[in-house]
């Protein structure tokens, strides 16, 4: 092969690959909209629409079920299975279900939907693969480290099987545009991690004619699993009309997660979906999961069942699309749609300190204690030298070590005294608290470590 013009031409027909496959998602989008739409049409008129027409993947086999020698062969060792079979095979083909977050809890739910045969798999997500992720997002592999989340989670899938339709749905799930999307979709799966998101899909279910909703969480080293909307049971408002303190609604960002948890967590979560779909077993429907993995113990709680009196989906509810695209879900949860850290704003601006003239007096050696109040197990991560590790939670019992070591470190005039922590809120609150107690002087370094890691020290650690 010739050395020279050869770049040209692979840079021509890779353009045209991605050009036919944008195209592609074009159409699979304009294709699922419609189908979407057939099937509320259907739903309005009662009558069922041939299966071919839905998912496109059943055919007539001429053995009296729809699947073709290749599909036996695939699902061959589920079809085994007598409490599954060719039926709930069939079912699953027709099927279609949406995943809503292809990170922790969406990447083996995604793996195994795709594997077992779910005919139509739509994924939501406007998030890019980062390298954290990968201790828990197993569907997501390093090549795609700053790619689209959905677009690496649909590469995987395709890969798996690449005989069902996925559908790739790259934004961020809103008020806006929820109802059109999940509108597409048979079943729901909610694998998003945050409390606004969790209202706003059970209510998009809710009005959408209760369409099934296969609800888990995880954090830390636990995690939880039901089912709502399915056969006459409760949604997610039946059980928790009014959301949970702010202070309770923690993210793995900050709590942190051991992988594995939400790996167990979504594939039970595609386990429910995959009955659901099949309609085989019973559904985790008024139940609840809960898993502890520290213990190795799983308990299934009973739950109430669906609650008359429910503002969403009760007896008297008045709860429609148009109430569902007005609602203000941030504001009724007091906690943000999206994943970005809380930035607090509690100190006058002379009781803050950016890093960069914090590191300066630190250079000249001006007489300072520095106070680290991240929690131990953080401080062990990475600190700055000569910190003291105070957390935040016993500052009130170890004021008496911050006044002697400033007694130390002062020797004639006073020395400064400035907290820091992970991300500058906390030690606004501990600046705070030290002020009250007589502290006058204690600075905030605003941002935090990240700040260090960003605007002095580029090697230092982030986590
Ligand atoms: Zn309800």
């Amino acid at each position: 092969m010739a050395s020279t013009g050869g770049g040209g031409e692979v840079a021509r027909i890779l353009g045209e690959i991605e050009a036919l496959k944008a195209s592609r998602n074009r159409i699979d989008n304009q294709i699922s909209a419609l189908e979407g739409q057939l099937r509320e049409l259907t739903l309005q008129n009662g009558s069922v629409p041939p299966p071919s027409v839905i998912s496109g993947a059943v055919v007539d086999s001429g053995f009296g079920h729809g699947l073709s020698p290749e599909m036996i062969y695939r699902y061959s060792r589920q079809l085994l299975l007598p409490s599954f079979g060719v039926q709930a095979q069939e079912n699953l083909l027709k099927s279609s279900v949406l995943v809503v977050g292809a990170g922790g809890l969406g990447s083996p739910a995604l793996l195994y939907l795709a594997a077992c045969g779910v005919g139509r798999l739509g994924i939501v997500d406007h998030d890019v693969v980062e390298l954290n992720n990968m201790h828990r997002q197993v569907i997501h592999t390093e090549a795609f480290i700053g790619q689209p989340k959905v677009k690496s989670a649909a590469a995987a899938c395709r890969s798996i099987n690449s005989t069902i339709k996925v559908v790739e749905h790259q934004e961020a799930l809103r008020t806006s545009n929820a109802l059109e999307i999940l509108s597409q979709y048979d079943l729901v799966v909610d694998a998003t991690d945050n409390a606004p998101s969790r209202y706003m899909i059970s209510d998009c279910c809710v009005v959408l004619g209760k369409v099934p909703l296969v609800s888990g969480a995880a954090l830390g080293l636990e995690g939880q699993l039901t089912v709502y909307n399915y056969n006459g049971g409760p949604c997610y408002r039946c059980l928790f009309p009014t959301p949970p303190p702010t202070t309770a609604c923690q993210r793995c960002a900050d709590s942190g997660v051991l992988g594995v948890v939400p790996g167990v967590i979504g594939c039970l979560q595609a386990l429910e979906a995959i009955k659901i779909a099949g309609a085989v077993g019973e559904p985790l429907s008024r139940r609840m999961l809960l898993f502890d993995a520290l213990s190795a113990r799983i308990r299934i709680v009973n739950i109430r069942g669906r609650s008359l009196q429910c503002e969403v989906c009760g007896e008297n509810a008045a709860f429609t699309k148009q109430h569902f695209r007005d609602f203000d879900y941030e504001k009724f949860t007091q906690s943000p749609l999206s994943a970005a850290p809380l930035k607090l704003n509690l100190l006058p601006a002379d009781s803050r300190i950016n890093i960069k003239e914090f590191n300066e007096k630190a250079i000249k050696g001006e007489a300072h204690i520095l106070i680290d109040v991240r929690p131990a197990h953080h401080f062990k991560i990475v600190n700055l030298p000569n910190s003291l590790n105070i957390p935040l939670s016993t500052l009130e019992a170890r004021l008496p070590e911050i006044s002697s070591a400033l007694k130390e470190e002062g020797s004639e005039s006073a020395a400064s005294l400035y907290v820091i922590c992970r991300r500058g809120n906390d030690s606004q609150r501990a600046v705070q608290f030290l002020h009250k107690m007589g502290f006058t002087s204690a600075k905030d370094i605003i941002g935090g470590l990240e700040a260090w890691g960003r605007d002095i020290d580029p090697n230092f650690p982030t986590y």
